[in-house]
């Protein structure tokens, strides 16, 4: 039977009972409305594992005072049924209040990697990330903890928290689950009208359009940037937040393409922010 557990200190009872009996425990972080992407995750975290413990939580720390916390999709009952399909053993699903008690005042804050991308234009958004996950990881104590590629700036933010502050846990990646036509699949999609919906396919082309022409031997990254540009822009309901190409590790932007470049997208669809990137391997010599 899947456990379902909203209080902090019964989560971390919990997880110490289950280290002493000596369990491998995994953690997958969601902020619910689970779709396709997330059950994936989750079914990597049960491969390397034999407890599963998803946590359920819309995080208002990560949320900018414009953006969306609000409206954020919300199916507690969905998603519950979606876990046990999948075989979670326990969901953490807090309170805010839970959260963040009165009267806290620590915060994690990784200083170079999150300068970038998203970091520049949601201000605190990775200062609200890894200060949640720390928190999660010390509540549900897992020795291996997975998340997206999709946010690969979120999962580069991660693994350098990991490693600086000597958590002892080991971080897994897990490439994007995209839906049929390749729109990468986001909670986010659930605001898209057919006709925005039909304008974020723009995403994925972009990254398309980038690696045939890198394939075709353009090295000149903002001949690259240049041609997305213009592709996004020719679709309706669009406005670019940032195209970024950039070194996979440190997130800096590079002019030319080297062994792997990251493509990285953020883009408007109506009021809808939505993200996308791929690795770009420069055929070989
Ligand atoms: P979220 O609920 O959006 O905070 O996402 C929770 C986790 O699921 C994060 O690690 C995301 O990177 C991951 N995730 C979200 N969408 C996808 C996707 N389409 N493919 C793979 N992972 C995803």
């Amino acid at each position: 039977m899947m456990e379902v557990i909203e209080s902090v200190k019964e989560m971390q009872r919990r997880a110490e009972a289950l280290r002493l009996a000596g369990h491998t425990l995994s953690l997958v972080p969601t902020m619910g409305f689970l779709h396709e992407g997330h059950l994936e995750l989750m079914r990597v975290a049960k491969k390397h594992s034999d407890i599963l413990i998803i946590s359920i939580f819309v995080n208002p720390t990560q949320f900018g005072p414009t953006e969306d916390f609000q409206q954020y999709p919300r199916d507690p009952e969905g998603d519950l049924k979606k876990a046990e399909e999948v075989g979670v053993d326990i969901v953490f699903m807090p309170t805010a209040g839970q959260m963040y008690p009165p009267g806290s005042q620590t915060k994690v804050r990784v200083e170079k990697v999150t300068q970038h991308l998203c970091g520049l234009s949601r201000p605190g958004h990775f200062e609200g990330v890894t200060t949640v996950v720390a928190k999660l990881f010390n509540i549900t104590k897992p020795h291996i903890a997975v998340f997206g590629q999709k946010d690969y700036q979120q999962l580069t933010v991660i693994s350098r928290m990991v490693m600086d502050l000597d958590m002892d846990i080991e971080i897994i990646g897990v490439p994007t689950v995209r839906e049929p036509d390749g729109l990468a699949m986001s909670s986010r999609n659930s605001y898209l009208s057919p006709e925005q919906r039909r304008s974020a396919l723009c995403l994925k082309e972009s990254l398309e359009l980038a690696e045939k022409m890198v394939m075709e031997g353009e090295r000149n990254c903002a001949v690259v940037k240049q041609a997305i540009e213009a592709l996004i822009r020719s679709r309706p309901f669009t406005r670019i937040d940032y195209v970024s190409l950039c070194h996979p590790v440190t997130l800096e932007e590079v002019d030319a393409f080297g062994e792997e470049t990251l493509l990285a997208l953020a883009v408007k669809v109506g009021e809808t922010r939505l993200i996308d990137n791929t690795l770009i391997r420069r055929p070989g010599k």
